[in-house]
């Protein structure tokens, strides 16, 4: 059998008893054709050892089985799931791709350990764990050179927009001076509605993708610092840097000055260099 004799989404569900629940964040895509248009997004994928979070009843997952990637791991944490994913393994596509399922918790999974290289993250995250799995992916990068290739990821729409904001927007913060400074790229794909899920989530979603860069930003104390700075800074985001900065650096004022950035000016409106700058000189 292959992906494309399966029975459709629903029916599985149906089948299988798979009632979402909300404590593992579980609002399914059962349009293939939005799980492809994912799974496009994510291209090329050629080689690629694909990781996919949270797989559920595996839309995303047919759609990447379908792609020219080497293999796919997906790490799910609902055990409910296992016979959906184990008959998505037996299909031709999940031999051939040696779809491998690992059942837990992705956050505390080394994917660096787990998975050879090149590597791939796709995935319709989880929203409740979705900001600690993107910032521990993008500490990867700060571990091994082009650690993941690409990351292809959905999140709530207004997570793509910190993701993705510049200086001076309104959703500009510690998200996106974090992805800036440790990826090549950082792009909106498309948006996804919410009737799109079953169940509906209360608000729109979006797919982002990120491309890596192919050295390491920089050395890995450093992303750790950047966080603290980035923390503080826009912890009180509307004050003065040299009042939010006193709690990591005592004279706060003169720091800056050294720096050459106006002790005066607001996280908000700086950009996301100068946020290395500061961490850099701790
Ligand atoms: N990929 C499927 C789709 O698009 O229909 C399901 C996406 S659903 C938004 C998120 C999935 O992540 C669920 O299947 C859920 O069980 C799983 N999940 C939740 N927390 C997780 C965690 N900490 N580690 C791994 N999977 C998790």
């Amino acid at each position: 059998m292959n992906v494309d004799d399966l029975p459709p989404l629903r029916s599985v569900l149906a089948t299988h008893d798979l009632a979402p629940t909300k404590a593992l964040g579980q609002n399914f895509l059962l349009d293939l054709n939005l799980t492809a248009r994912i799974a496009r997004s994510a291209e090329p994928l050629d080689g690629c050892h694909v990781i996919e979070v949270g797989p559920g009843p595996g839309g995303l997952t047919r759609a990447l089985l379908q792609t020219r990637a080497a293999s796919v791991l997906a790490v799910e944490k609902d055990h409910r799931t296992a016979p959906i994913l184990d008959q998505l393994a037996q299909t031709g596509e999940g031999v051939e791709k040696g779809l491998h399922v690992a059942f837990g918790d992705a956050l505390t999974l080394d994917l660096l350990q787990e998975v050879s290289t090149p590597r791939a993250i796709v995935a319709n995250l989880p929203y409740n764990v979705a900001t600690p799995l993107l910032v521990a992916w993008l500490r990867d990068l700060w571990r091994e050179a082009g650690a993941y290739r690409s990351l292809t990821l959905m999140f709530q729409r207004e997570v793509v927009d910190r993701i993705t904001a510049q200086p001076g927007d309104k959703a500009y913060g510690r998200l996106g001076v974090l992805t800036a400074l440790s990826v090549a790229s950082a792009e909106r794909q498309f948006d996804v509605p919410a009737q799109a899920f079953t169940p509906p989530p209360k608000v729109t979603s979006a797919i982002v993708r990120l491309d890596a860069r192919p050295e390491v930003p920089g050395p890995l104390a450093l992303f750790a610092q950047i966080e603290r700075v980035t923390a503080a800074a826009f912890g009180q985001r509307r004050k003065m840097l040299r009042q939010s900065l006193k709690s990591i650096v005592p004279d706060a004022e003169s720091f800056l000055e050294a720096l050459n950035i106006p002790p005066t000016a607001r996280a908000e409106e700086r950009a996301p260099e100068d946020f290395r700058r500061i961490a850099e000189a701790l």
